[in-house]
């Protein structure tokens, strides 16, 4: 089945507990600070159904129709067929948004790839399989949080203290679920997502068992809430100024439970330190979720060379051999990305049960490409728009005053651009690269799969250290 943009909206509209600071958010899809993303996602919903995209967006088995992200490739083909779609949904935000519909049913779907991850201690492969069925059948939004809180690392801390370790652990077991206390960090798009998943992608020491959980749950569970950070959308009043503030403000939430009872049917993973990061990462969950981010970065690079090419455009500097050179150099790094893209598929591996699966290495390679690069791009970005965005009046509501309105277009205009549209190309290029939003994007690309010695870290493993040293080797023994 797949949601229009009305039942999305709906199925969100669950009664979970949100807070905005000390304010309890009833509706996300009418409240100031969220109703601007939430309309985004909801559009999207209506677009993955849209006539010339249904047979790119979704895939038909057994006579029901999914989203694509759910699909389980079985050659090169279908591989292709996800790219696809998650590129569509990236060209859509831009490359901004994240952790879209796409992201999260792509690490559970990697994990039904592989459930026999599952066949052990604490390991519950039923659970798993009928969880996907059902995100599947019902098109549901997943997001994720997957890190222990910060201020959770020094347990010494807390010992006789009376306080507990914030992260989020199982205090008590019944026949009929877990009951869980703590927090766990940080799901974006929590506030508009229909189920979340919480797990634990660092190494948990054997004796963390009661924090090796992993379960899909829906965010309004009673006991749950929802903590956001400080909203920007709430001040992208228009959506001219601040065209990325206005709709595309994800949010990102600590989620905080207190004594939230799980029936053991959303639990898959549980008393297993080893298993409940071996579910993300030694299944290729990590592999199918991440490929997303790098189709959606490939977005984002797209996106931002456009707009470096109009800004020198619109300054008069493009043609300058300096400018063009920094533009060559722009399209030589997007070029080199997407291929890194494309490669994942062209050097795809057949993996158990008859899947096919992007490559895993250069998957990483790409992450660590964008983790790198994103900051310098937008540093230079910034510089080619020189002063250009503070030759700009505060707001569009300029042009409510006649006269102001009139000086505005005789000053600003140039022999190529309207004042307005010299106006509309800043402020979008500020929001883009300047604003606090932006701040926040910069923050994500840094870390939204882990901190960059972790990314490396994965680089690290997967290389065939072996093969390289013995071609070094094969070569000295040859004299
Ligand atoms: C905007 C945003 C959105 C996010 N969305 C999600 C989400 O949807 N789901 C989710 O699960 N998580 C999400 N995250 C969380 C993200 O996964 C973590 O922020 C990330 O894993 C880093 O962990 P941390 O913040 O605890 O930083 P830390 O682990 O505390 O690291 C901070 C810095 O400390 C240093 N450092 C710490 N430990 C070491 C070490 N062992 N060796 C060397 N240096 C070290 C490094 O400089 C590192 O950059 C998001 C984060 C951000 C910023």
């Amino acid at each position: 089945m797949l949601k229009t943009s009305a039942e999305y909206l709906e199925s969100i509209r669950d009664g979970r507990t949100l807070y905005l600071a000390d304010e309890r958010v009833e509706d996300a899809t009418r409240h100031p600070a969220f109703r601007g993303m939430a309309r985004t996602w909801g559009a999207l919903y209506d677009l993955k159904r849209s006539g010339e995209l249904r047979d790119v967006m979704s895939y038909e088995e057994a006579g029901e129709r999914y989203s694509m992200h759910f699909l389980r490739p079985r050659s090169r083909e279908d591989l292709i067929r996800r790219t696809r779609a998650h590129e569509v949904i990236a060209d859509f935000g831009c490359g901004v948004l994240g952790r879209s519909p796409d992201a999260g049913a792509g690490s559970v779907t990697g994990m039904t790839m592989k459930p026999e991850v599952l066949d052990q201690k604490g390991g519950h492969k039923d659970h798993l399989l009928k969880i996907w069925q059902q995100l599947r059948h019902e098109d549901e939004f997943l997001v994720y949080a997957i890190l222990p809180p910060q201020g959770g690392r020094d347990p010494k801390f807390y010992e006789g203290s009376g306080r507990q370790v914030p992260a989020l652990r199982v205090t008590k077991e019944t026949d009929a679920g877990v009951v869980l206390n703590g927090m766990k960090m940080l799901a974006t798009n929590a506030a508009f997502a229909s189920q979340i998943m919480i797990g634990n992608i660092l190494p948990l020491a054997p004796d963390q068992l009661k924090e090796s959980v992993t379960a899909i749950i829906p965010p309004n569970l009673k006991g749950m809430s929802l903590w956001a950070r400080e909203s920007f959308e709430r001040r992208g009043d228009s959506e001219f100024d601040h065209p990325f503030t206005a709709r595309y403000d994800e949010s990102d939430c600590m989620l905080v439970f207190k004594d939230v009872f799980v029936p053991w049917e959303r639990v898959f993973v549980h008393d297993n330190p080893e298993l409940a990061r071996a579910v993300l990462t030694q299944t290729p969950a990590h592999v199918m979720a991440n490929h997303q981010s790098g189709v959606r970065f490939r977005s984002k690079l797209r996106f931002l060379l456009g707009l470096a090419s109009l800004v020198t455009q619109s300054t008069g500097a493009r043609d300058v051999p300096v400018v063009r050179e920094t533009l060559g150099r722009f399209a030589a790094a997007e070029a080199a990305f997407s291929a890194m893209i494309d490669g994942q598929h062209m050097a795809c591996h057949e993996i158990e049960h008859g899947y096919m699966l992007y490559n895993r290495r250069y998957m990483y390679a790409a992450l660590h490409w964008a983790m790198e690069n994103h900051s310098v791009l937008l540093d230079q970005i910034r510089e080619l728009m020189g002063g250009g965005m503070f030759q700009m009046p505060a707001s569009v509501s300029v042009t409510n005053n006649a006269e102001l309105k009139a000086l505005f277009e005789q000053y600003w205009t140039t022999p190529k651009e309207s004042a307005i549209d010299r106006m509309k190309l800043f402020k979008l290029a500020w929001d883009l690269i300047g604003s606090e939003w932006a701040s926040r994007a910069t923050s994500y690309e840094k870390f939204f799969v882990g901190p960059a010695f972790s990314v490396r870290n994965y680089n690290f493993l997967h290389c065939p250290w072996d093969r390289y040293q013995e071609s070094v080797r094969d070569f000295m023994n040859r004299y």
